[in-house]
């Protein structure tokens, strides 16, 4: 029966270390998903400052030919109060013309450094997409060789089980699941070695006899004689 417990507890463990397994998984993969999410928001930051910049191209666009038309309108006029005016306002355009150029070199300025923003994330991307398949193929392996593990267990658990007598099992069995996978605990100095309890002299005596099936009066777990 101590063997039995001791494939029970295995089981136990084994369960246990397969249930933690997609969580594992999904932690690698929201690593993966944060890494692609600082690639996606470089990109994008690149196309909207692109758009800006198209933008101001054509705003720069349409002074540029408003200077046209207006230089040769001063051109062709005979009037000196009129080709004033006409200079005035070219002068006017221009100056737009220089803040908007002004702001293009900024924002091209703005898109490489996010363009090297971008280079660096794709970088830490492809670095963990490597590290996560890894991560990911070797929890694949993990769960094959547990759940291997865990149908040789249990087969020999199986055989085990039928080797304890029919009145003793549902004890154990529901034992095992009251008492944190634990039915049947050792004896130790005169207490009992599932809840520490110190035992009447009489269970000791039990116990140590090893005739009969004996258990702790507080916790009710099955006792044997530890060393
Ligand atoms: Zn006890």
């Amino acid at each position: 029966m101590m063997v039995l417990q001791d494939r029970d507890r295995r089981l136990l463990s084994l369960a246990k270390d397969l249930d933690r397994l997609p969580q594992d998984e999904a932690r690698a993969k929201a690593k993966l998903a944060a890494d692609e999410a600082a690639v996606k928001k470089c990109h994008d930051a690149l196309t909207d400052c692109g758009l800006r910049l198209k933008r101001l191209e054509l705003d720069a666009g349409t002074r540029r030919t408003t200077i046209q038309r207006l230089k040769t309108q001063q051109f062709e006029t005979r009037k000196n109060e009129e080709y004033q005016a006409l200079g005035h306002e070219i002068t006017r355009y221009e100056k737009e013309v220089d803040v908007l150029e002004t702001k293009e070199l900024e924002l091209m300025e703005e898109m490489d450094g996010h363009r090297a923003a971008q280079k660096a994330a794709e970088a830490a991307l492809a670095k963990s997409r490597t590290m996560v398949d890894e991560e990911l193929a070797g929890i694949r392996t993990r769960r094959e060789r547990l759940e291997v593990e865990r149908t040789e267990v249990s087969v020999e658990r199986g055989r085990l089980a039928k080797e304890v007598s029919s009145e003793v099992l549902p004890l154990y069995e529901r034992l095992m699941k009251t008492k944190a996978g634990l039915a049947i605990a050792p004896l130790h100095d005169g207490k009992c070695g599932g809840c520490h309890m110190k035992l009447i002299a009489s269970t000791v005596v039990a116990v140590q006899n090893g005739k009969e099936l004996t258990r702790c009066e507080d916790c009710g777990r099955i006792l044997y004689a530890g060393e």
